[in-house]
């Protein structure tokens, strides 16, 4: 049994055809995610039904691990205090599946974290490839003026895994602005995870 092989078109925006679904999540959905809780409320009063972020994604029909899923997200920029609107976040549920993204427009960082608390912040412009290993947990962060538009493509059994961020108490670190860039902050709600925790998600790579 085969599938016949397919094409599609990316526009700059990240629209996809022949996309098989799309996620839209808005600025209320990332309550939780900031540190600065007073600025975030006040931003969900006003723009709390703003689309924050776009997924457009391609599934085949049959899900097994040989296959692959790629799609384009879409982060518009934005502050929240001094971190940047970013993308909640994941582990996929079979941690050692690894991702790439493309960075087609807008300037960001992938930020990536392992289970055991090592953190390697990215940054991302246009024609930027970034390979998230197995076990690395990741975001985007839309450090600029301009929508982040990148391709992304993973192994069609990978799943995401959300809440091992929240757990945490996030990020171990905090995308924060620097002048008009960025710099790695320390995230003083970060609670880190326990030797069992880590080996759960790490296995022998632990
Ligand atoms: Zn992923």
């Amino acid at each position: 049994m085969f599938v016949s092989p397919s094409s599609c078109l990316v526009d700059a925006g990240g629209a996809m055809t022949s996309a098989t679904g799309a996620k839209r999540t808005r600025i209320r959905d990332l309550a939780g995610l900031f540190a600065d809780e007073a600025a975030f409320a006040a931003l969900a009063a006003t723009s709390g039904d703003a689309i924050a972020y776009g997924v457009d994604e391609f599934r085949p029909e049959r899900v097994t691990p040989q296959e692959l899923i790629f799609g384009t997200s879409t982060l518009g920029p934005g502050r929240v205090g001094d971190e940047f609107f970013m993308t909640r976040g994941h582990i996929h549920v079979k941690s050692d599946r690894p991702e790439i993204y493309f960075c087609q427009e807008g300037r960001g960082v992938m930020h990536m974290e392992l289970p055991s608390g090592e953190t390697q912040p990215m940054e991302m412009h246009p024609g930027t490839v970034i390979h998230v290993p197995p076990f690395w947990i990741h975001r985007s962060v839309n450090t600029g003026t301009a929508p982040l538009v990148t391709f992304f493509c993973y192994p069609a059994d990978a799943g995401q895994d959300y809440e091992i961020i929240a757990r945490a108490g996030g990020m171990k670190t905090l995308i924060v602005a620097d002048g008009d860039g960025w710099r790695e902050a320390p995230n003083p709600r970060y609670r880190g995870r326990d030797a069992g925790e880590i080996a759960r998600y790490m296995g022998a790579a632990a």
